[in-house]
């Protein structure tokens, strides 16, 4: 007799329980946003495990994220208990490493192999390219790195790139240093992150005997956001899934985000060709949202020509139930007010925060803001944290603990207090200024010795001969850097002080001429950090108020609203979702509509329609007329995406009046919008702003320093590590002229010589 039926079958539609049933073959449900597809696809786990159609180990279930598959496994924990511990779950890349550690030699690792980060493999990449004499400006390091990715992505080892794509001199180029790059990678008994499901697709496919095992290993396989997948990964599932055929996939076509990443959609689309006979099941249910959420979604996605096209029932309120709210649509006056908005009307739902036990079982469900750029983030931040509500930023650092903000934020330290070593440390070789290790050392050396700041001993040292010409140059014009930056606060307003150093210092072309993948947005956010400081009067203030948002944000706990990006928010849900900054150029996104066309602006729709069907209760649409970006006030146009929203479904509170009419004043007040293409260009000194803020007050402390040489005289014989003995000439700050028997006349600093 069958082990009586599990209460988790009860709560399933009937096209979601034959999903979960229908156990033998392959299977795939391809259905709009919220319709349960994840909640299929773990019920089909717990439902395996309870009728012992497998050990639960024999059970392979893959997810988009890390933090997908604990939720998954706490759900699945929740329904059958610990058995749940077993079952093989997890991301492609975390499935393939545990498979890899086990054939590790097959590919030529061996145990304990170390997988490298990005980082590693970009410091290791540009030792090969030196070594193979090629040219850096002509193939930037990180465009190879992004190519070499994308065979990854497609599962071709450097053998199996095809001659058409790598015909061109960079192609093939790249495709040299490919197999240059995996044959060090053994050497160093390492690899990429790419590499774990590479090597372990190159095991499956050259080792028919061990495909063979997992094949008989596995007796189920379940995919989530199988949408999303690229082709190493869709090859890899095909090798597994070869035998029983008992895989079921789950995702749908309007929610593949992920193309820039190799991602092919047409994996789903195809599904039925390459598994014949497979059960397809569409949920048309959405228990989600609203319909008033649905029937905004709906219309917009509706706009995308290239789709299967299916709508979504709401399961749960009626239209025109009275507690049913329409989507709200507001424009803004600027992203300050936008952000000012948010907060309030954050504050007004009063919403308390709950603590789990929902849908997907995220734990800090409840408010969410998505944006579509990091940059967005740092207004948001600043307004939570102003008005003490809790928040927390998923899929990467808060504004400002980005790599990039530091940077700028150690130059304004820097020049706003010349004592502080950290901040020198983070930039004096940042953007490269030739500085080698030594020169750096040597520094070091000295102003301890001294007991004097890093910038005092460099201004010291660059007098001096003890670096090497080319060393001492670079330091020299470092530190005149400095002093003109310093004498630049108090007479021009802070926002254009952090602009012009940025410029000058070379840190924001360093970024621009940077190929890699995260660079642009690295350049926005920077330009974010110069409309940041215009707020403030003093660079002083703000130097005190990020201070003060650093100490607030360590003692951040991971509750309250959830900052983060659109691709990050992908299978998650949340009470009330707000989506900022709709607006053209910011969403859709420049980038897209420039290098793309109409597929890209089909994947921003898809990317809208993502955000809109997180929200469960309510959503908040919002653009601004106005941007200041860097120091240009910039008007933007609400997205086409706004238009797209039916009529039907949302409700423009926007003050639209504000439009026309006031902005036309703004503009003549403040002398014009700057140009609205290039949108976000770094130059110096255009201060569209400059009239909104007052002169800056900064003052400055002039370390007083004796200058008599550390208690060494004129005349004095001395003995130094590199020029010898010598007399002293004279001394003059912390410097000494002195006449070497050997090495001739050289000025050192005195913390350098010691009595002979
Ligand atoms: P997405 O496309 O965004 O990943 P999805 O299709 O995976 O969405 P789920 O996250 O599985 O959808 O489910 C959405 C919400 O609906 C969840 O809160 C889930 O618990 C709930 N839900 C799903 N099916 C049912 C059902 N039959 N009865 C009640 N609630 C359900
Ligand atoms: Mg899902």
């Amino acid at each position: 007799t069958p082990p009586p039926e599990p209460p988790w079958l009860a709560g399933l539609n009937p096209e979601q329980r034959r999903a979960v049933e229908t156990l033998d073959g392959p299977v795939l449900v391809l259905s709009g946003a919220g319709t349960g597809k994840t909640r299929v696809l773990t019920t089909r786990i717990a439902h395996i495990l309870h009728l012992r159609r497998a050990q639960p180990w024999r059970v392979l279930a893959v997810t988009f994220t890390n933090r997908a598959a604990r939720e998954m496994r706490e759900r699945l924990a929740a329904m059958i208990g610990p058995v749940a511990e077993s079952v093989w779950l997890g991301t492609f890349h975390a499935l393939s490493l545990r498979m890899l550690r086990r054939h590790a030699e097959k590919v030529g690792l061996r145990d304990g192999f170390s997988i490298l980060d990005a980082d590693d493999q970009l410091r290791l990449l540009k030792q090969l390219m030196v070594d193979a004499n090629m040219d850096p400006k002509r193939d930037p390091p990180k465009a190879l790195m992004g190519r070499i990715q994308r065979w990854k992505d497609r599962g071709l080892t450097p053998d199996r790139v095809p001659d058409a794509d790598a015909r061109e001199g960079a192609a093939r180029r790249a495709r040299e240093l490919y197999t240059r790059y995996q044959t060090r990678l053994l050497e160093l008994n390492a690899c990429d992150f790419g590499d774990l499901l590479l090597h372990t697709l190159a095991i499956l496919q050259a080792h028919p005997d061990i495909a063979a095992e997992y094949q008989r290993k596995f007796d189920y396989i379940l995919v989530d956001e199988y949408q999303d997948t690229n082709v190493a990964q869709y090859l890899w599932l095909r090798l597994l899934a070869a035998g029983h055929r008992n895989l079921c996939c789950v995702g749908d076509d309007d929610q593949s985000i992920y193309s820039w990443r190799g991602a092919e959609v047409g994996n789903i689309l195809r599904f039925d060709t390459d598994y014949p006979g497979a059960a397809v099941v569409r949920l048309e249910r959405n228990y989600r949202s609203t319909p008033t959420i649905l029937g905004a979604a709906a219309g917009l996605i509706r706009h995308n020509t290239d789709r299967l096209g299916k709508d979504l029932i709401a399961a749960g309120a009626a239209a025109d139930d009275p507690d049913v709210r329409k989507v709200t649509v507001r424009g803004l006056w600027d992203g300050e007010a936008e952000a000012r908005w948010v907060v309030e009307e954050i504050e007004a739902l009063g919403h308390e925060m709950r603590g789990s036990g929902n849908g997907t079982g995220n734990a800090a469900a409840g408010t969410a803001i998505l944006v579509r750029a990091t940059f967005q983030m740092r207004e948001f931040e600043d307004r939570l944290m102003t008005c003490g509500v809790p928040y927390h930023v998923i899929g990467g650092p808060r504004f400002y603990e980005r790599l990039e903000i530091r940077d700028a934020l150690a130059y304004l330290r820097l020049v706003a207090q010349p004592d502080d070593d950290l901040a020198f440390e983070r930039i004096v070789n940042t953007p490269k200024r030739g500085l080698g290790e030594t020169s750096l050392q040597t520094l070091q050396i000295m102003a301890r010795a001294a007991g004097i700041p890093l910038l005092a001993a460099a201004r010291d040292l660059a007098a001096s001969d003890e670096l090497k010409p080319r060393a001492r140059t670079a330091l020299g014009a470092f530190v005149a850097d400095v002093d003109r930056w310093r004498a630049l606060v108090g007479g021009m307003p802070p926002s254009e002080v952090c602009a012009t150093i940025l410029e000058e210092s070379g840190y924001a072309a360093m970024w621009k001429a940077d190929k890699s993948p995260e660079a642009p947005g690295r350049v926005e956010n920077l330009e974010e950090l110069v409309g940041a400081v215009a707020e403030f009067e003093t660079l002083d203030a703000f130097l005190e108020h990020i201070a003060l948002v650093m100490e607030t944000e360590s003692k951040g706990a991971a509750a309250g609203v959830t900052l983060m990006t659109l691709h990050a928010a992908k299978g998650l849900e949340f009470d009330v979702v707000f989506l900022p900054g709709w607006e053209e150029d910011l969403f859709p996104h420049k980038r897209a509509l420039d290098e793309g066309g109409q597929a890209s602006l089909e994947e921003e729709r898809r990317l809208a329609y993502v955000g809109l069907t997180r929200a469960r209760t309510r959503a908040f649409v919002s653009f601004a007329a106005n941007r200041r970006i860097f120091n240009n006030w910039q008007a933007s146009m609400p997205s086409r995406f706004v238009d797209e929203l039916p009529d039907a479904f949302v409700d423009k509170t926007s003050d639209t009046g504000l439009y026309g009419a006031v902005t036309a004043g703004f503009a003549e007040e403040f002398g014009g919008w700057g140009t609205r293409h290039p949108r976000r260009t770094l130059a110096a000194g255009s201060g569209g702003s400059a009239g909104r803020v007052a002169p800056g007050t900064g003052t400055w402390k002039v370390r007083d320093r004796s200058g008599d040489g550390q208690g060494i005289r004129v005349g004095q014989r001395v003995f130094h590590q590199k020029f010898g003995y010598g007399t002293v000439q004279s001394a003059e700050g912390g410097k000494l002229a002195v006449n070497f028997e050997k090495a001739g006349r050289k000025t050192v600093v005195a913390g350098f010589v010691e009595p002979a």
